[in-house]
Formats: C-alpha cells, structure tokens, sequence
C-alpha cells in the first residue's frame, strides 16, 4: 500500500464547490487503498487579504503576531476539506502545523523546519484516515506558531513525503505542470515532462512560483519524487527529479522573470578595503537578502555600487544605506523599483558555449538595455526595465526554441 502526499494551492480550494471537487479527487485516490496526507493552503488570496489586513493597522507589525494572523488561512481549508471528505464518507481528520510535529526555528514569517515529529500523522493513517494538514505554518519548540514563507505549503507537502517516506508528493495548481515559461505570459510555452532538481531550483529560486524554492532544495536534499499537476485536469503533469541523460541534450530549459525586485545604488563611495564589508554587513545585520552586486571600476579614488533586492526590503535597506553613506562619505543612496530580473536556466549550459551571448543580442535586438547581470553553472540572468518584461520573455523564448517539440521529452 502506498503513500501519497497531495498539496493543494490556494486556487484550488478558492470556494466551497473547489473544495468539494478536491474532496472527490482525494477519494478517488483514497478507495485506490492508498494511503493519502492532504496538505492544502489558503483558499484563494486569503493571505494576500490578510497581509493587506495587518498593513491597514500597522506599517511595521511584529512578525510573531503577523504569523498569528498568517496561520488562520490555512486553518479555515483544513476543517473544510475534513468536513467535505467526512460527507463523502470518508474518515477524515484535520491538524494544524504544530499539531503534527513541524518543528522550526523562530524566524517568523520565514520560518525554517527543524525536525518532524510524525507520530501522530502515522497513527491517524494507521486508523485508516485521510490526514489533512495545515500547510505553510509550523511551530517553534517554546510553542510560537510560526509560517514558512510564501508559497510554504509546498513545502509543508514535500516535508511531509520526506518525513514519512512518500511514494510521491503531488503538487496539484492551477496549471498542468511546470512549463518553459510562465503560461500565463508566454502562451505557447511547452509543458515540460520531467526537470531536474538543480534546474527546478534554478527556475523557483529565480522566480517561477509554481513551486517554493525551499521545497525544491528539500525534495533534491531527501530525494523525494515531485508531479507537479493539475488540480482540474486527470493528464499527467511535470516529474521534478534527478537529473537523467536526456536533460542534458537541451540547452536551455526554461525561462523565469522576476518582477517583485528593486535596485539601490550608493553613489560615490569611495573606493579602500573595508567599505563594501561594511555595506553589506549593516544591511546583513537588519536580515536584508541582497540579490546581485555591481561595482563600478573607480575613478579618482570613487566608485558607484549597486544591487537588487527583494522590493518588499527596499525602504528598509535604503534607511539602513542613508546612514551608512553618510558614515563613510559616500555622496548618496537612490533606488528604482521600476526593474525586473530575467532568466534563462539549464543544466545544458554547462556544455554548451555563446549561450549568455545569444540571450543578450536577444535583448539588444528587442532594444532592451541590461542593467545588471549574473551568472551560475546553470542560469543567466539579466536586469532590465520592468515594462519590458513580457517582450523579453517572449523574445528569448523564441530564440531559444522552447516552443519546438524536442525529442528529450
Ligand atoms: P498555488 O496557489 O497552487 O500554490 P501558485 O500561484 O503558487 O499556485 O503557482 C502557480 C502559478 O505559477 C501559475 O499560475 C503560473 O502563473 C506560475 N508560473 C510561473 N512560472 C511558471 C512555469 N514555468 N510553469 C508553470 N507555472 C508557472
Ligand atoms: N497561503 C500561503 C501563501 O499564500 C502558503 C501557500 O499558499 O503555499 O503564501
Ligand atoms: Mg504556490
């Protein structure tokens, strides 16, 4: 008898007749004698509604409380979906983050997991029930409900599968896999049938939210098998797995964007040992992620450094570079939040040249200007005016030949 991990998305389970219509889904695999553990988020943008909430009250809530507020979404789906399974005749029961054991550390709103401790999720599949969980949200070992940053049902879902040694977890969404580019962009983006872990982290990491990086990275780490599929289609949808040979003949895979990024300059900073430490360690010290770093070549003895961010970090990381400049003589701090990262991703890249050159005559052609570049082993990735976006995306799509059928899948 197998066991099957299912995680349904928040436009999965956006209403009461989505919710029964998941209900059925997980019955069908159920009377199969599997064994099932139903992981579900938010119904529909419940936890945009409740972010806008808190904004309405504070600019600046503390995290504790803005997990408090966070972990009510996905309580709502779980008591749901157990009633709907029950009604179908099903035994079903329903826990919270904490209730099943997901221990993490105590950084709210970004919580990382810790530990599993599945007892209680092994005892109810034991008594033959549907174990329906709570995603995104877990609990510190001093009892601080915590959440795992956005997206973080996925990750609950795959925690689980590698906690109890799942078959499989099942990502169920609202498209029927994961494509070359954002469907809802790029319209004749290709359903890809299978994408390693390196490149699926690759693609999260640089912005496809079809799935939470750190689920990736967890997946790859304990080696759990991802299909990430449709909620209201049968087809089969995408296998996120190890790397095989046939991956390896495509160049390029996939393309991301990224529009939820800012940049900040410090301009005229002058250029000796020490000064770019004590930049990125004031912004360290106040928990900002810094994205890519570009630092001009000095002249007379000054230089301009710019990075990118997270946008929701910028004002925070602009107060911080105020003081900083002013500490260190630079002449100031400006900002655009108008930019957006592109990216193109492959574990084909590592054996292939003029890959990166392709991408920026593609650009130059388009007469987009790149603002800010990086690279890895398996991704290129470009900063560029954020109105640009969808042609840029469409234009390397074309260049790179995604749409064609290849024989690798
Ligand atoms: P859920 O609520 O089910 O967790 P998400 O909104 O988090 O769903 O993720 C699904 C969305 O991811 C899709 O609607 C799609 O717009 C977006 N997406 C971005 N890049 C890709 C990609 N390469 N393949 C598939 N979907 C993608
Ligand atoms: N409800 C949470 C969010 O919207 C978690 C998730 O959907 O995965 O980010
Ligand atoms: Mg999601």
């Amino acid at each position: 008898m197998s066991l099957i991990v299912q995680k349904y998305g928040g436009s999965s389970v956006a209403d009461p007749e989505k919710i029964k219509a998941v209900a059925r889904r997980v019955v069908e695999t159920f009377r199969q004698r599997h064994r099932v553990i139903v992981v579900v988020s938010a119904m529909g943008k419940t936890t945009d509604s409740l972010v806008a909430l808190a904004s309405q009250i504070t600019p600046n809530p503390e995290p504790r409380e803005m997990d408090m507020l966070l972990a009510t979404g996905e309580q709502v789906s779980i008591a749901l979906l157990a009633m709907a399974l029950q009604s179908l005749g099903v035994p079903a029961r329903s826990f919270t983050g904490a209730q099943v054991g997901i221990f993490t550390d105590d950084a709210h709103t970004k919580a990382r997991i810790r530990k599993i401790e599945s007892d209680r999720v092994a005892q109810a599949l034991d008594s033959g029930h549907v174990v329906v969980v709570a995603g995104f949200q877990g609990v510190t070992l001093g009892e601080e409900i915590t959440t795992l940053g956005r997206g973080g049902s996925d990750l609950t879902g795959v925690a689980l599968a590698a906690a109890l040694k799942a078959d499989v977890c099942e990502i169920y969404t609202d498209v029927d896999g994961v494509y070359t580019a954002d469907p809802n962009i790029v319209p004749d983006a290709r359903k890809l049938a299978r994408v390693s872990y390196d490149e699926m982290l690759e693609m999260a990491s640089l912005g496809a939210k079809v799935l939470q990086s750190r689920s990736v990275e967890f997946a790859k780490k304990y080696g759990v098998p991802v299909h990430v599929r449709s909620t209201f289609k049968p087809d089969p949808g995408t296998l996120v797995t190890r790397e095989d040979r046939g991956m390896e003949e495509a160049m390029v895979t996939g393309l991301t964007h990224d529009r939820g990024q800012a940049k900040v300059s410090i301009l005229r900073v002058p250029d000796r040992p020490g000064i770019a430490a004590q930049v990125f360690g004031a912004l360290a010290e106040q928990n900002v992620v810094v994205d890519m770093i570009v630092q001009n070549i000095s002249r007379d003895g000054y230089t301009d450094i710019s990075f990118t961010l997270a946008r929701g970090d910028r004002a925070k990381a602009v107060a911080v570079l105020e003081e900083v400049a002013r500490r260190i003589g630079a002449l100031g701090v400006t900002h655009d939040d108008r930019v957006a990262k592109v990216s193109i991703v492959g574990v084909g890249m590592r054996s292939h040249s003029g890959v990166a050159a392709r991408m920026f005559s593609t650009l130059a052609k388009e007469g987009i200007n790149i603002q800010m570049i990086s690279t890895s082993e398996i991704a290129v990735s470009c900063v560029i005016e954020d109105k640009y976006t969808e042609l840029a995306v469409r234009a390397l799509h074309e260049a790179f030949e995604l749409a064609k059928e290849r024989p690798a899948d």
